[in-house]
């Protein structure tokens, strides 16, 4: 099953090995290069695995440079090639090594559709798409959460030490052995049995088979480079993925373990053509990573991306409506207590960025008059101590309850997952699980600016100093750059915006024309203000 056994790269003369050092093949000469001795670099993109590519080497092509031209990619290899990278690159975006299928592996796929598809156009469904492949691999190339902690929405890879290019290739080597177990009418072996075998026939070396396991799995800061790496890419995949070489290089030497003989079960180069995957039918509501996505009507097209100008600002303002407190459980989210990595920085940000016990809003002396005047014949009686209002960075787990909050307050269709890919411009507030507030910054708006995107406290915990600390937090996070913002021009939050030294540039009819509701009592002109650095 092995494309690469018995190869030896042009470049260097070294072996190319599965999983260990693999490269591309010259489609005119047939000779091998290494992925890290290619001319450029590193493979268009920059995928970390990625070696999906038509290949033609220096010599061969006309100009003297390397050609590169995108394989018809299937499903099944896309998502194995998007975990297999944000394993590698983004170990800090993982919860326990898993990542959410929606907001890391389908807002990874959408930012990169061109550099994986091509001229592919993106299909209505390709979310449920992506959550139906995830579920009808579980188990032997992929793994949910649920078994793990009980998330089923957070995936990761069965097989973590094995190269997208090896995962493939067994895949096609198991469906040609499956067709001869159906032969002989002999259905006692299941798939994940039969992937397992077709590996272990394979695969010598039993590192490389360690299945995914949650002990052994701890969040390594990588280098300082690695780190640099992290932000080209997720954030700049043109075709132009040039990285340094010398870079490349020095980690050619970790790469030397042996990898033992391996038997051809297949002549083939192994590559699965994407029909035979996009055949299959990934419909079936009831998957597992497809619990979430169901219930709400995904619009990937429509909300993509956070629209610098739908800014609509309720902060400190009591003529929100208050309704569907049936939505209890969305609009509560959780705090994970460790660092996370920020794919847009490469930094680690901390699980607090303030831990308030000073704070008193309205709605928790209403709680505590309550328990008072139930509990108030009883002598010795003392209130509970209060828990700390915590402010955090955005995380994955608080993207439903913020969407729904944004559904209540704002207007239907804000999808706040895209804020994930820059959480150091983020700020969310906790009552143990209940979120409070969130405001978000959209950095690089402009070299010189960053936008005030939303910035929303709940009734009932307002005029305590959240959206302040909020406000105070997000201008620090853009030292040097001009914050900017739109306001209702009857918005009491104005004035705390001029305290922080924001000033009005210039009045904006009707901006809130297409957003703002009828009953929210609102003007729709807007203040365009701007803090200058
Ligand atoms: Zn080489
Ligand atoms: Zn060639």
């Amino acid at each position: 099953m092995d494309p690469l056994n018995g190869k030896f790269c042009n470049n260097c003369g070294e072996k190319l090995e599965l999983s260990l050092a693999e490269g591309l093949e010259c489609t005119l000469c047939h000779c091998y290069v290494h992925v890290k001795c290619l001319k450029r670099g590193s493979v268009p993109g920059g995928l970390h695995g990625d070696t999906f590519f038509t290949f033609t080497c220096a010599d061969c092509s006309p100009e003297n440079s390397e050609i590169f031209v995108r394989n018809k990619l299937s499903w099944l290899q896309v998502i194995v090639l998007v975990l297999y990278h944000l394993q590698h690159k983004c170990p800090g975006l993982a919860r326990k090594g898993f990542f959410h299928w929606r907001h890391h592996v389908a807002i990874f796929i959408d930012k990169n559709w061109d550099m994986l598809f091509s001229n592919v156009k993106k299909k209505k469904k390709w979310m449920g798409t992506i959550a139906g492949t995830l579920s009808h691999f579980n188990k032997y190339i992929f793994l949910s959460g649920i078994s793990v902690f009980n998330e089923p929405a957070f995936w990761t890879l069965m097989y973590p030490k094995l190269s997208p290019l090896t995962v493939i290739s067994a895949y096609s080597v198991m469906l040609a052995e499956k067709q001869i177990y159906k032969n002989k009418k002999d259905a006692s072996v299941t798939d994940s049995d039969l992937f397992s075998i077709v590996l272990r026939n394979n695969i010598e070396n039993e590192d490389l088979l360690q299945t995914f396991n949650v002990e052994s799995f701890t969040i390594v800061p990588e280098a300082k480079n690695e780190e640099e790496e992290n932000r080209v890419d997720l954030y700049s995949y043109s075709s132009d993925g040039k990285q340094k070489r010398s870079q490349k290089r020095k980690n050619h030497k970790q790469l030397g373990l042996p990898f033992n003989k391996l038997s051809k079960l297949s002549n083939s180069s192994a590559l699965l053509s994407s029909d035979d995957l996009m055949e299959l039918n990934f419909d079936s509501p009831e998957t597992n990573a497809n619990q979430e996505c169901t219930s709400e009507e995904i619009k990937p097209d429509e909300t993509r991306f956070l629209n610098p100008f739908c800014h609509y600002n309720t902060s400190l303002n009591s003529t929100s409506r208050i309704s569907g407190l049936n939505l209890y459980s969305k609009l509560t989210g959780g705090i994970k207590q460790d660092f996370i990595l920020s794919p847009y920085s490469g930094m680690y940000l901390k699980p607090y960025i303030r831990r308030d016990v000073e704070s008193f809003p309205t709605w928790l002396k209403l709680m505590a008059e309550i328990k008072l005047s139930v509990n108030g014949g009883e002598k010795n009686y003392s209130l509970p101590p209060r828990s700390s209002l915590d402010y955090t960075y955005v995380q994955p787990e608080h993207i439903p309850a913020i969407n729904s909050l944004c559904n209540q307050f704002f207007w239907p269709g804000i999808d706040l997952g895209e804020t994930l890919l820059y959480p150091d411009f983020s700020c969310v507030v906790l009552y143990k699980r209940l979120i409070v507030g969130f405001a978000f910054l959209v950095p690089d708006v402009s070299h010189t600016e960053t936008y005030l995107s939303f910035i929303f406290t709940r009734p009932y915990w307002r005029k305590c100093g959240i959206a302040k600390f909020m406000i105070y937090h997000l201008i620090q996070t853009s030292m040097g750059k001009d914050v900017t913002l739109h306001v209702s021009m009857n918005n009491p939050v104005l004035l705390l915006y001029q305290k922080f030294g924001f000033k009005v540039e210039n009045v904006v009819l009707g901006f809130y024309d297409k957003y703002l509701r009828e009953d929210v009592g609102e003007s729709k002109n807007a203040f365009f203000c701007r803090l200058e650095r």
